[in-house]
This record gives structure tokens, C-alpha cells and sequence, in this order.
């Protein structure tokens, strides 16, 4: 889904009232994305065959419509987009020493395709550490100016790609559009109905709450879920049969829409929360054996 600067306004100030640790990192992360959407106008609607009528009988049967390793992008307008993201790095304290790495990382080429780039499509994060590893820049850095380069072409393609979809008909915990994982899920509505989002794509669709994604485990004994301490709407859930975790936002107490990169770094104590809860985990098995 695309979002307007004020809607990205909106959330950097709602983020930094409900947390001020994150203030300065969301209005970071905020002129970033700020700057992927006024370089959406320069980004075509894709000329992929959307030849989708009807649907692949695979589909149905959960393979998702398009395997983002394989689409062809823009590259010249994904890179220009990545270059304006470093330079607004560049005036970040400690960003001259990063912005040369930065730009170093998109070099390597395959088919003309930046190798690194192709490794944030396939959700690759291995190979995103070790090119920010050998560029001497911090890994969540270039990651991040990675997916937001990559956004506008990747919400072009899932817009147009969703008009052919009937989402109800999609039962997976992966993403209809491109395959990849949920980064994030919300509740709302009456009962608290779940959406997932995706980590590449941001499409958002209905999922049970009362499944794991990652292993479509519904036994309730296994699922649980943990809180931040005194902060409503956030949680994060566990699935104690393939160790993953989904963080949740409520939104009928944490005003929406999820902005998914923003609501994503303003939720890192989640992913921290949920980290400690896994190594406790295994300390008591070690224990225990
Ligand atoms: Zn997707
Ligand atoms: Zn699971």
C-alpha cells in the first residue's frame, strides 16, 4: 500500500508521542521513506505481463503469483533512489564513515542487477550481512536503504498484481503476491480480526489468529504470546513449535495504517523481547538434558 507524506507525518509524530525512545529513529527512518515516495513519480508502472485471467490453478493451491528473484526491474531508477538514500545517510553523525560502503555494496553486478539487491528481494539477510561485513557498514543500515530503494517498484507491481486476487481465497501464511515471509500482523474490527503484512512487499492479508504463519501449527497449548511491559495494542507472538515470532499491533488501540517500515524499527524492544524469550528457552532445555 502506498502512503502519502502526510500519513507518513502522522505516524513518525504518533510513534514518537507513544514512545519517545523512538523519536529520533522514526523521524530518521520517516525522511527516508519520505524520499522513496517522492521518487515513486519517477518509477513506471510496471511493464510485467500481468496476464492473470484466470488465476494459475497453483496459485490456489498457495504458490505465490510472482518469485521476486526472478523480476526484472528497473535498475537504473532503484539504484538512482539508493544513492539519494545514502546521501541523506551521509548527514547523519557517523554516516560519512558508512556512506562509502554504501555505495561500494551496490557495485557488484550480476546481468547488470546489483547482486545485493537481489539478495534483499530473496530475503537473503545472510548475504546482506556479509556484503555489509565487507564493506565495513552496519548490516540493519544497508538492509534498510536496500528495502526502501527496492518499495516503490515492489508496491507498483503488488497494486497492480492485486487487482486479480481475491485474498479470501488465500489461506498461507506467505505472501500471495511474492512468497515472501509476514514481518508484522494487526487486529481490528470487531473480535480482532488478523491481517499479516509482508516483509518485502507489504501486502496485507487475512490470516487465523490462532495459526502459526511460519508452520501453520494451530495447536493452542503451543501458541502464546508476550507483552512490552505498560504499553497497550503491542505484542509480540510465539509459536513454541517452529521457535518463530510475529509482532502484532492491535489497531483498535494503536491508530493505524501500519506504515510497515516505520512501525517496524518503533517495535524493535519486540523483536528484543522475543530474542530473550527464545534464549531462555533453550537455556532450560540445555538444562533440562
Ligand atoms: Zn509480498
Ligand atoms: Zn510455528
Amino acid at each position: 500500500m502506498t502512503h502519502s507524506l502526510e500519513d507518513i507525518n502522522a505516524k513518525v509524530k504518533a510513534i514518537a508521542a507513544r514512545n519517545p525512545i523512538y523519536a529520533e529513529i522514526s523521524q530518521w527512518v520517516g525522511d527516508l521513506l519520505s524520499a522513496t515516495v517522492e521518487a515513486s513519480k519517477d518509477f513506471r508502472p510496471s511493464d510485467l505481463k500481468l496476464n492473470f485471467d484466470p488465476l494459475p490453478e497453483a496459485w490456489y493451491q498457495g504458490k505465490s503469483l510472482l518469485n521476486p528473484e526472478e523480476l526484472s526491474l528497473d535498475w537504473e531508477a532503484v539504484s538512482a533512489l539508493y544513492k539519494r538514500l545514502v546521501e541523506l545517510v551521509e548527514k547523519r553523525e557517523d554516516g560519512r564513515r558508512q556512506a562509502e560502503g554504501l555505495l561500494k555494496a551496490i557495485e557488484e553486478k550480476h546481468n547488470e542487477t546489483p547482486v545485493v539487491m537481489k539478495a534483499a528481494l530473496a530475503s537473503n539477510f545472510e548475504a546482506i550481512e556479509a556484503s555489509a561485513k565487507a564493506f565495513n557498514i552496519d548490516s540493519p543500515v544497508l538492509a534498510l536503504l536496500l528495502r526502501l530503494s527496492l518499495r516503490p517498484s515492489l508496491l507498483i507491481i503488488a497494486q497492480a498484481v492485486l487487482e486479480h486476487l481475491d485474498l479470501s481465497l488465500w489461506h498461507h501464511g506467505h505472501c500471495p503476491v511474492c512468497g515472501s515471509a509476514p514481518r508484522l500482523a494487526d487486529l481490528s474490527g470487531e473480535g480482532g480480526k488478523r491481517r499479516l503484512h509482508c516483509s518485502l512487499c507489504e501486502t496485507a492479508w487475512p490470516y487465523p489468529r490462532l495459526r502459526c504463519p511460519f508452520c501453520e501449527n494451530d495447536n493452542r497449548e503451543e501458541l502464546s504470546y508476550l507483552r512490552a511491559e505498560s504499553e497497550e495494542g503491542l505484542r509480540v507472538d510465539l509459536c513454541g513449535r517452529c521457535d518463530n515470532y510475529l509482532k502484532t499491533m492491535d489497531l483498535r488501540e494503536i491508530t493505524g495504517p501500519v506504515i510497515l517500515p516505520l512501525d517496524d524499527v518503533a517495535t524493535w524492544h519486540l523483536d528484543i523481547i522475543a530474542g530473550k524469550n527464545l534464549e531462555d528457552k533453550s537455556e532450560g532445555l540445555s538444562r533440562a538434558t
